[in-house]
């Protein structure tokens, strides 16, 4: 034991040595934490089950008895899973007034009534209990691969312990953000077991959304075709069909990230105010917005490549050379079609420019580039782009469709072709952004959002009669 402490009294003399910390279990975390944490300057004291120190300590720890290592010093990380805090209760008198730092995850969301850290709190009354690091994993602890994760949730009702692990947390080179109280544990302990939250509902959208175009235009093409006039078109369902889903999906997925704005615009006027909060669905929506418009690229990409390898389909080659081949035995040759030229022209034109604009305002949606430019270059890109690439890309649909709209021979049983429908949200969104930027409706609205709010009426009444009976 005269060892141990020696060892201890040693380590801090050494100059740009930090304080000592105990870390209680020698597990994957604590070992992981307290190698980084020695990497640092800091001396650690394990405190263990175990006093045979297995190979894996770190070399230049301690590991000692829980109660013996608990003394050694003011801040205690607790890498213990939940279901063994028991051993605490006994260590009541030893940990008073020390900074408890809980660092556990459980393994379903609101696993436990309570969150471990209150539960911790409630075990060990007189200790100050902080939530901290259960976000950060072993493997990126010890392999240095923190650029991921690089931010800890802390939390904690003592400010100055708080302060304290919020030290320990900036020295390991991680940013701490503080959450508040220890009411927010909860929360925090939830983080390390969402999946994707944001991208859930983006990714169920176009999926749905794909699902429901594909089995449209397989109905409209393939089925259509062979049951009213014999021919099997079922190849078309591995590009033909997909090369139309994809930009379409896209289309609608890019209209969709705009549509929650002009709600939330018509929200905001109708109420005459900002503060008041927007319900549920639309306060998701709004948030996943980036999501969704990276979802929306993504298609927009494979419409792209599709449409790339069209000229080496041998469907496509067999459909050229046929013609050519019935025209020559026909001795026949079409007049140049000018009308034709400038509507191919355009709607690939218009494909291009949307698809760059498109690509851009995924660049400027990535954290290093939107990081990097102000809030005014920022909205800049996702609002005046955005709405061109919109623009463009709906442009670009419709003159797709072209003359193709009134011909009645293009509404097999009735069902318009897929890409007439994926216009209609894009274009009810342009139509309703046009009424907004109109001057008698942008002011209030601009006003509004600047933080003007509109009186009640009877409240504007009452106070004008009280000015005229005051004048
Ligand atoms: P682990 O490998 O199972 O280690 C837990 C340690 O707790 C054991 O090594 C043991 O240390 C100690 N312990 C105390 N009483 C015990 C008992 N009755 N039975 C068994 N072990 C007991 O777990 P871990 O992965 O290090 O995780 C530790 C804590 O960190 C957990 O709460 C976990 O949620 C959290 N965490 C882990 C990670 C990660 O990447 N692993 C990330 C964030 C948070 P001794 O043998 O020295 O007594």
């Amino acid at each position: 034991m005269e060892k141990n402490s020696t060892m201890i009294l040693l380590t801090s003399d050494v100059p740009n040595k930090k304080e000592t910390v105990c870390i209680f279990g020698t597990g994957d975390f604590g070992r992981s934490l307290g190698y980084k944490m020695m990497q640092c300057g800091y001396s650690i004291v394990f405190g263990s089950r175990s006093i045979q120190a297995p190979g894996l300590i770190p070399e230049g720890a301690t590991v000692l008895p829980y109660a013996e290592a608990a003394e050694t010093s003011d801040v205690i990380i607790l890498a213990v899973q939940r279901v063994h805090y028991s051993f605490l209760e006994n260590l009541g008198d030893i940990l008073r007034g020390k900074v408890l730092v809980d660092v556990s995850n459980n393994l379903k969301m609101n696993q436990y009534p309570e969150s471990n850290a209150e539960y911790l709190s409630w075990l060990v009354p007189r200790s100050k209990v902080v939530k901290a690091f259960n976000t950060v994993s072993a493997w990126a602890l010890q392999s240095g691969a923190l650029d991921a994760s690089r931010q800890v949730f802390v939390c904690g009702d003592d400010s100055k312990s708080k302060e304290k692990v919020m030290e320990i947390v900036r020295s390991l080179g991680l940013t701490p953000l503080d959450k508040g109280s220890l009411l927010a544990a909860t929360e925090i302990e939830n983080y390390p077991l969402q999946l994707f939250p944001m991208w859930k509902y983006p990714i169920y959208l176009s999926l749905a959304l794909s699902a429901f175009f594909f089995f449209y235009c397989v109905i409209r093409d393939v089925i259509y075709s062979h049951v009213e006039k014999g021919k099997d078109f079922s190849f078309f369902i591995a590009i033909t069909i997909p090369n139309r889903v994809c930009p379409i999906v896209a289309l609608i997925l890019l209209a969709l990230v705009y549509l929650p704005g002009i709600f939330a615009a018509i929200l905001q006027l109708c109420r005459g105010t900002k503060y008041s909060r927007f319900p549920d669905w639309l306060d998701q929506w709004m948030l996943c917005r980036k999501q969704l418009g990276l979802v929306a690229l993504a298609y927009a990409f494979l419409h792209v490549l599709y449409t790339l390898v069209i000229p080496i389909r041998y469907y496509v080659r067999w459909r050229i050379n046929s013609y050519v081949l019935s025209q020559v035995f026909n001795n026949k040759t079409d007049p140049f079609n000018y009308a034709n030229g400038w509507i191919s022209d355009s709607y690939v034109a218009l494909g291009i420019l949307g698809f760059f604009l498109f690509v851009l305002l995924g660049i400027t949606s990535l954290p290093s580039v939107s990081n990097s430019v102000n809030w005014r270059e920022f909205r800049f890109v996702q609002s005046y782009l955005g709405y061109l690439t919109l623009v463009l890309c709906t442009a670009h649909t419709l003159v797709y469709g072209g003359k193709r709209f009134l011909n009645t021979a293009s509404y097999p049983w009735f069902l318009p072709a897929a890409y007439i429908l994926s216009l209609i949200i894009p274009c009810i969104v342009l139509v309703m952004k046009f009424f907004l930027i109109f001057p008698c409706i942008d002011r209030p609205l601009t006003n509004i959002r600047q933080g003007w709010e509109r009186k009640p009426k009877d409240l504007s009444q009452k106070n004008s009669s009280y000015c005229r009976s005051a004048v």
